[in-house]
């Protein structure tokens, strides 16, 4: 496995491997890797001859009051979890390696970027449309894996590929959950054993939600107010949103049809927790 820290020696090595016919999956990740990433590495590597797994954390998807300089690292960590899987690259970037001082230019999807997170984060998603665009560009990959915990992200990305025309297929990947259904996520480490516990209250409102809707609810509002219900049992948790959306547009839906993403955002303490379930109805 090799590693890069330079986007010229990414690209070089990027080159030659589709210089030889190589086929190229690309998974971004902001590190502190768990089952959730290795899952979307495990699938490129199945499905291309050439891994290549990106650590980068953002500074640019983060506003001043989040969590960038605490966010979880753990370098060597990681990479042995990438070496075991099969992964043939990590790009390691440095944010000065990443960003020019002058950089002027910005990849923004419009609404779907304002709805669900975006109205709480502002300026996130254009942060992460204009780095996987210039990881796409550094990269060059076939196919590049996300997860179905980041939705909206998910959406996003795949709405910048289809207006741009960009040469990349995205393969969504299910969400991995711990034994007790807590999604899994690098945030969970800032939990306290205490809202580690209360944490699970988000997926027992998931599983709320995927009963009233096997059993025949079309009305989002009820559905919404039976998660929110729930999640108001655990004195820990304080709803950011609950929303229910069609699953492409993130537009929201009167009534339930299609292809419906329920999605919600919680703090749990201080720390801001997502999940969601998508269906087809
Ligand atoms: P992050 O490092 O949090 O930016 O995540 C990198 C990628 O891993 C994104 O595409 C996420 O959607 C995906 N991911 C994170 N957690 C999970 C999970 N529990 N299950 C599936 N994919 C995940």
């Amino acid at each position: 496995m090799k590693i890069t820290y330079t986007i010229q020696e990414t690209k070089d090595q990027i080159k030659a491997w589709k210089k030889s016919g190589y086929s190229i999956g690309f998974v971004p990740t902001m590190g502190f890797l768990h089952e959730g990433h290795l899952s979307l590495m495990r699938k490129s590597a199945q499905e291309n001859d050439k891994t290549v797994v990106i650590f980068f954390v953002n500074p640019t998807q983060f506003s001043p009051s989040e969590d960038f300089s605490k966010y979880p690292r753990n370098f060597e960590a990681d990479a042995q979890m990438c070496e075991k899987i099969g992964v043939d690259l990590i790009f390691s970037p440095s944010v000065e390696e990443m960003y020019m001082g002058d950089a002027d230019t910005f990849v923004d999807v419009d609404k779907l970027s304002k709805e669900l997170c975006g109205k709480s984060r502002l300026g996130h998603f254009r942060g992460v449309c204009t780095v996987v665009n210039k990881l796409f560009n550094i990269a060059m990959p076939d196919r590049a894996y996300f997860g179905q915990k980041d939705a909206q992200q998910l959406a996003v990305i795949s709405r910048m590929v289809r207006d741009l025309n960009m040469n990349v297929e995205v393969v969504p990947c299910p969400i991995v959950r711990e034994d007790d259904g807590l999604a899994k996520s690098s945030r969970n480490a800032y939990l306290s054993p205490d809202e580690r516990v209360a944490a699970v209250i988000l997926y027992k409102a998931i599983l709320e939600g995927e009963r009233l809707i096997k059993a025949g609810v079309r009305n989002p509002e009820k559905i919404i107010s039976e998660m929110k219900k729930i999640i108001g049992t655990e004195p820990l948790a304080k709803v950011d949103y609950v929303e229910i959306v069609d699953s492409n547009s993130i537009e929201k839906i009167s009534v339930i049809k299609g292809q419906v993403l329920v999605a919600m955002a919680v703090f749990i303490g201080k720390t801001r927790l997502i999940d969601n379930f998508t269906c087809e109805v």
